[in-house]
């Protein structure tokens, strides 16, 4: 046992202070109370604990490109997502088990350092460099699980059914790793991921389609025809206009209007990006309870457009952010760009809000806080509840801005003006992992990540 003093902590919709958070021996809460505990080692911090970030849509081995797309040197021609996305193949074709582990420590242990606890992995990197199976089937899922436990991060592992090249179109030979031929093949990825999952104390799983351009209708239907369980299902839906136009030519619907007519979905689902809509696609997913990821800096990134998020959220639509593609990994910065996106485009300052909650800072923390949990697979909407796991991270009460605000401007001042360097460290399942900005083993997971970008010569 064990237990910290912190001068606050933020309890849903309130700050208390002077509080005592005890935790068994597995990291779990025994007890929040502002009564001192006995007979237990208390730690005293200087700072103000929240639940972590969580970050809900992830491709680990994109961190290997990050900041490296920026350079076009023919002026003269257009730059798009599908040109940045042959680049990403590239990199996808040439990575092995090894450096995928690698490459995904040293993001996570980044995560974790800019306040995110938790990771959903959308993995669809799953074959050897042939596009033949591992001998276990989810060897690079369990690399992903390794490195989350190696930096000390909750995951959960999304393992992708990819099944073509696009709409009517045959997977394409530089696709060969993603690729399960039938659901069977999918199913049985399934089947071994979860064996993999088992073996790790802080993995969940989850399950989903790449995109509807990847898995044909006759496979879509089988999967739905299954029984899923109770785990939540991700897909890419509608990021480019051009995926748009391409399953109007192909199902004669938009891609949000055809998986609302043609699939079961409810809160288990979770759909990334979601950008191009019509007003009846928005507020057919608010209705159908089901989540949408916005992913702003990838999103602004690679040009993919404005999701309709103030027509969204008065319907009741919910939302969490994602890092995607990690050309950012700030919590603090997603949640402005998406915020400021809205602002501009609107002429308006107070988009992040409901008729109940008019702090922006404050409704925009808690969405993305209880949507990325319910992503995760993960339902608990207390901040901190008794038995749960202690995942937090602590902002510096000795920051100029953070030490002079008040408790009702407390969060957003943190979420509109902070970055990583307002935070004490972040503490998963009871341990410190980071602390003053660095992470635990940064330096050994940085050696690492360099040996690897050197032999893959990619950056
Ligand atoms: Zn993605």
């Amino acid at each position: 046992m064990k237990a910290f003093k912190f001068d606050l902590v933020l309890q849903n919709s309130r700050w208390q202070k002077d509080t005592f958070v005890t935790l068994n021996d597995t990291g779990r809460i025994e007890n929040i109370s502002t009564e001192k505990p006995v007979d237990i080692d208390i730690e005293e911090v200087k700072g103000y604990c929240l639940p972590g970030f969580q970050n809900s849509h992830s491709h680990a081995f994109q961190y290997a490109m990050a900041g490296l797309a920026e350079i076009h040197p023919n002026s003269s021609k257009s730059d798009d997502f599908w040109s940045w996305r042959e680049t990403m193949y590239k990199i996808a074709l040439s990575i092995n088990p090894d450096q995928l582990e690698a490459i995904a420590t040293m993001l996570y242990a980044e995560m974790l350092r800019h306040g995110y606890t938790h990771v959903a992995e959308f993995h669809y990197l799953h074959h050897d460099k042939e596009g033949k199976h591992f001998e276990n089937k989810s060897e690079m899922g369990e690399r992903l699980l390794s490195a989350a436990q190696n930096a000390g991060i909750n995951i959960t592992l999304v393992p992708m059914f990819y099944q073509k090249g696009g709409f009517g179109i045959s997977a394409q030979p530089q696709q060969r790793r993603f690729i399960s031929k039938d659901l069977d093949g999918y199913l049985s990825l399934m089947e071994a991921s979860s064996r993999s999952v088992a073996k790790f104390e802080f993995a969940k799983l989850g399950q989903g389609f790449h995109s509807l351009r990847a898995v044909d209708d006759e496979n879509i239907r089988a999967f739905f025809e299954q029984n899923l369980g109770d785990i939540s299902f991700h897909i890419h839906i509608a990021e480019q206009l051009k995926e748009v136009d391409e399953c109007i030519a192909y199902y004669g619907k938009r891609p949000v209007e055809w998986l609302l007519e043609n699939t079961p979905v409810d809160n288990d689902f979770h759909l990334i990006h979601a950008t191009h809509l019509t007003d009846q696609e928005t507020i057919g997913i608010a209705r159908s309870g089901a989540y949408v990821v916005l992913c702003p800096s990838t999103e602004g990134n690679l040009g993919d457009g404005f999701f309709p998020l103030k027509k969204y959220q008065e319907v009741g639509g919910k939302w969490s952010l994602g890092t995607d593609s990690h050309v950012g990994l700030s919590p603090m910065e997603e949640l402005r760009i998406l915020d400021y996106g809205q602002r501009l485009t609107t002429h308006h300052r107070n988009q992040i809000i409901s008729k109940t909650n008019g702090d922006s800072g404050h409704f925009g923390y808690d969405m993305a806080l209880l949507s990325g949990r319910a992503a995760m697979g993960d339902l608990t909407n207390d901040y901190f509840k008794v038995g749960e796991s202690f995942n937090a991270i602590v902002i510096d009460s000795g920051h100029p801005l953070i030490g002079t605000s008040q408790l009702k401007t407390l969060l957003s001042t943190l979420i509109y003006t902070g970055d990583s360097s307002f935070l004490l460290g972040t503490i998963t399942n009871g341990d410190w992992m980071v602390k003053y900005n660095r992470h635990l083993h940064f330096k050994k997971f940085t050696s690492n990540f360099k040996k690897v970008m050197s032999t893959l010569k990619i950056r």
